[in-house]
């Protein structure tokens, strides 16, 4: 199962029904309208429920290629019949005022497409993680939405969750004195399946072109990502291996396992490792020349998120009440506030495009040796 899909979110779930009676009934011209394209795992069973802690938003529009999961979302959400599109007929979005943003949860090969057809149709972006497949689709995203003159926001949920914001905060402010060495790992056992809704699907992680890698897409991106957040740094040097167990089907198109190491100009060093064969927990560890360490795990999942530090001052143990859904609230939120208040998204799509390359680069040094 996926670490990430824990949660139940089938239909009928008694928090997503709570979450849609707190939902604001009526437009206020102080929200912003979501369309959520794609319901699956993390549209149904967090962004929408997550929406109950954004404010400044709401759902009012889904396109999904399942007429049945679609009407029972509708439903759940008090979504007008008419307000749901599928992929055909996706431009016609265009024409609903009520739609301010979209939030694109399809799997990493479809975000391109859509995201420039949301810009072209004058809609705000907010793309789920990793951006793209390609570095290539991911700077025709950007490109796109700057021409369009909208806005365009990765959904890092990480970079709106408290624990991650303080060590952040710690880190820049010197706690550990100068950042040495990180170690990071995010990695599950994937099925080759999934249950949505009643139905069994194949597991698209596992398929390359619609995946466009493996777990260093999907899960690893997270020690990547933190790695550049918390530090405020930009990785030089990069070495990767990957290896998978052969004969085993799942790996016919994507690695098992992959471990990568980055070295700052700083010189901080970084190992990280991800996989899909095994779990690896899901941590982040920095370690400062103060002889200090910070610790998060869980760092990464819907499970609240602990921080620890040790040295270099009182020890601190902090794990705010931040799961799953007030997650995705906060992200849903933030960019909800930078699309009413006309400011750039903390995590802009330019953010995104950094980690596609940097993911190239470990792709690239994977195969080399
Ligand atoms: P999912 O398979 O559960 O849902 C994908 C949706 O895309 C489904 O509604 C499916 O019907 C639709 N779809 C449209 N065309 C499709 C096609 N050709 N093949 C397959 N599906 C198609 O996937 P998910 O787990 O919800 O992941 C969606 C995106 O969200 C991915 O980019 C993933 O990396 C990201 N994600 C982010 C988080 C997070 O915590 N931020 C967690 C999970 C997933």
């Amino acid at each position: 199962m996926h670490p990430l899909s824990r949660r139940d979110f089938l239909a009928g779930s008694v928090a997503a029904l709570a979450a849609a009676r707190i939902q604001p009934a009526t437009a206020s011209s102080k929200t912003i309208g979501y369309c959520i394209v794609g319901l699956g795992r993390v549209s149904i069973g967090y962004f929408l429920p997550g929406l109950k802690y954004a404010p400044s938003a709401r759902p009012v529009a889904i396109v999904s290629r399942d007429p049945r999961i679609a009407a029972i979302i509708a439903r759940r959400y008090g979504i007008a019949p008419r307000h749901i599109y599928g992929y055909a007929d996706f431009d016609r979005i265009a024409d609903n005022r009520e739609i301010d943003a979209v939030y694109i949860a399809l799997p990493n090969a479809l975000h391109a497409e859509y995201t420039i057809r949301a810009a072209r149709a004058g809609k705000h972006v907010l793309c789920e993680k990793p951006m793209s497949a390609q570095v290539e689709q991911a700077e025709r995203m950007v490109a796109a939405c700057r021409s369009a003159g909208r806005k365009l926001m990765i959904a890092y949920r990480c970079q709106y969750e408290p624990a991650t914001l303080r060590a952040r905060q710690l880190v820049r402010a010197g706690r550990l004195g100068r950042p040495l060495v990180i170690t990071a790992r995010f990695g599950f056992d994937i099925s080759p399946s999934f249950r949505l809704m009643g139905e069994t699907r194949p597991e698209w992680r596992l398929q390359r072109a619609l995946a466009g890698g493996g777990p260093l897409m999907d899960v690893g991106i997270y020690c990547l990502n933190a790695s550049r957040f918390i530090t405020g740094q930009e990785p030089a040097g990069i070495q990767a291996e990957s290896s998978s167990q052969p004969g085993d089907p799942r790996f016919r198109q994507v690695e098992e396992n992959l471990a990568w190491s980055m070295r700052f100009p700083s010189g901080l060093a970084a190992a990280c490792a991800t996989s899909y064969g095994v779990s690896l927990g899901e941590s982040f560890e920095l370690s400062g020349s103060r002889n200090a360490s910070l610790r998060m795990d869980p760092a990464y999942g819907y499970a609240s998120h602990r921080l620890q530090v040790t040295g270099g001052g009182a020890p601190l143990d902090f794990q705010p009440d931040f799961s799953g859904h007030r997650q995705f609230g906060a992200e849903a939120e933030h960019f909800a506030r930078c699309i009413l208040e006309n400011r750039t998204p903390r995590s802009p799509g330019e953010e995104g495009l950094r980690d596609m390359r940097l993911i190239a680069r470990i792709y690239a040094a994977a195969r080399r040796t």
